[in-house]
C-alpha cells in the first residue's frame, strides 16, 4: 500500500501562500514535508481518489496504474478527482476499463453536469466522453450497505464532509478481506452517531484518518478533524471496540495550518497513540493489509 498524495486541498506548501509554516517547509530540506493532493494505492488493482498529482507522483514512486480494476472515490472535491487523470486513461495506447465507485449524489452530479468538464462541450469532447462510458464502469453506492469486488468487501459510511455537487456527501470506506479490516477515514469532521454505530464491534488492523488541522484549534462541526477532533474520534473507537492495541494509525489529509513539521507532527501521535500510529507521507509504502 503507498500514500501517493497526503497533502490538504492546497498543498504543502501551499504555492502562493508565505506563512510561516510553508516558508519553514520550504526551508525544511525535508521531502516528507512536501505533500501532494489526496491518493491512496491500496494494492495494484485498487485506488482510492485520484487528486491532480497522482499521476505525476505514480511516476515518482514507481507505481504503475496498469493493473486498476477499482478507483473508490470518497467525494469529488478538486483533490480528489482530477479529469486529467481520466483523460491520461484515454492517452494511453491501449486503455484499460475499471470500475468507478462512488456516492449516488456525486455519479448523479458527473451525469448531470458534464459542463463541469468543459464550459461548452465540443464534438472532441462528446466522443471523449464516449470513450469514458465505454471504459469506466460506474457503481453508485449507498452508505452501510456493503459490496463485493474481486477479493474485496467494501462498505461505504457516512463521512462528515461535503462534496463537490449538489447534494453530495462525502464517503468513506471499511475494506475487508482475509479476516483483515481497514478504514479510510478521509475526508471527515467528527462521524456522526450512525456511522459510529455501523462501525462499532470492528476491529480494525489499519486506520487512515484525517488529520487536516493538526494544533490549529477548530469547531466540533468541522469537515476535517485536527488533533484534538482525532482523539474524540479515537476515544470513540476504542469504546467501541474498533481501535485496539493492534490497530495501525496513519493521520493524513496533512493542511499548512497544521503548525508541525513531520517529525513533530509524528511525535505527538506516538506520544498519544504509541508506537502504532504514524504520520502518513507522499511515496510511505506500509504492509499490504
Ligand atoms: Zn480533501
Ligand atoms: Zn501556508
Ligand atoms: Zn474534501
Amino acid at each position: 500500500m503507498i500514500f501517493m498524495g497526503t497533502g490538504a486541498a492546497q498543498l504543502v506548501p501551499s504555492p502562493f501562500c508565505d506563512c510561516a509554516y510553508c516558508r519553514k517547509v520550504r526551508a525544511s530540506g525535508d521531502r516528507r514535508n512536501i505533500r501532494g493532493r489526496a491518493g491512496f494505492q491500496i494494492d495494484e488493482y485498487n485506488l482510492i481518489d485520484l487528486g491532480p498529482d497522482t499521476s505525476y507522483t505514480a511516476g515518482l514512486f514507481g507505481v504503475s496504474f496498469r493493473k486498476t480494476r477499482n478507483a473508490f472515490y470518497t467525494h469529488f472535491h478538486t483533490d480528489h478527482f482530477s479529469y486529467a487523470n481520466w483523460e491520461n486513461l484515454r492517452m494511453c495506447s491501449e486503455p484499460i476499463s475499471m470500475n468507478v465507485w462512488l456516492s449516488e449524489a456525486a455519479y448523479e452530479g458527473l451525469n448531470q453536469a458534464n459542463g463541469f468538464l468543459t464550459a461548452c462541450p465540443s464534438e472532441e469532447f462528446i466522443k471523449n466522453s464516449r470513450f469514458f462510458q465505454e471504459h469506466l464502469t460506474f457503481h453508485p453506492v449507498r452508505a452501510y450497505e456493503t459490496y463485493q469486488t474481486d477479493d474485496l468487501t467494501v462498505s461505504p459510511v457516512w463521512a462528515t464532509h461535503g462534496g463537490q455537487f449538489p447534494g453530495e456527501t462525502g464517503l468513506n470506506y471499511l475494506f475487508e478481506r482475509n479476516g483483515k479490516r481497514f478504514l479510510f477515514a478521509c475526508d471527515t469532521g467528527l462521524y456522526r452517531e450512525s456511522t459510529f454505530e455501523f462501525l462499532s464491534g470492528k476491529a480494525l488492523d489499519l486506520l487512515v484518518i484525517d488529520c487536516t488541522f493538526g494544533n490549529e484549534p477548530l469547531p466540533e462541526n468541522s469537515s476535517h478533524l485536527n488533533c484534538e477532533l482525532l482523539d474524540r474520534m479515537i476515544r470513540r473507537f476504542v469504546r467501541d471496540g474498533v481501535v485496539t492495541s493492534d490497530t495501525e494509525i496513519y493521520a493524513t489529509h496533512i493542511g499548512h495550518q497544521c503548525g508541525m513539521l513531520h517529525d513533530e507532527f509524528e511525535q505527538k501521535l506516538q506520544s498519544l497513540y504509541g508506537r502504532n500510529a504514524h504520520l502518513a507521507y507522499d511515496g510511505l509504502k506500509i504492509r499490504d493489509f
